[in-house]
């Protein structure tokens, strides 16, 4: 191989690394405004009860639907970023396992893949967001911390 050879191969690469790297910023600016429109959409939802609490249920329901659809593409973001890093994270025990893994090497729980059925279904212990989280965690435990 001469040198030529070898430099173009590595000019392949750092241009491979650059995309791979542009692909997760904009997973993760996606992630992101996902994120903070849930947030917006539970304020939304506690103001519209706030004010009418006899409004529609239907109302109310549309923006829960709205909410969960969100959560399921950032569910589908967040694997698709772990892929691109090269990882499965185990939805159980957070273990960072290789992209070829089916279980868990840590605590044996069926990883995640996109092509079962039920993929983007939102299990109770589905965390996906850093801001929204603090709702779910009032949710689930039904203390805020105040
Ligand atoms: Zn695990």
């Amino acid at each position: 191989m001469g040198l030529f050879d070898r430099m173009t191969d590595i000019g392949k690469g750092a241009s491979e690394k650059v995309a791979n790297i542009s692909e997760v910023n904009n997973l993760k600016r996606k992630i992101l405004y996902e994120e903070e429109r849930i947030v917006e959409i539970f304020a939304d939802l506690g103001k519209k009860y706030y004010k009418n609490p006899d409004e529609d249920p239907a109302v109310f329901r549309a923006l829960c639907d709205d909410i969960d659809a969100r959560r399921r593409r950032i569910k589908k973001m967040k694997f698709e970023l772990n892929t691109l890093r090269g990882y499965k994270m185990c939805p159980k025990c957070d273990a960072e396992n290789t992209e070829k893994n089916i279980f868990c090497g840590v605590c044996g729980a069926r990883l995640p893949d996109p092509e079962d059925e039920d993929f983007t279904s939102l299990e109770e212990n589905d965390y996906y967001t850093e801001s929204s989280n603090q709702f779910f965690n009032a949710d689930s435990t039904g203390n805020i911390g105040l």
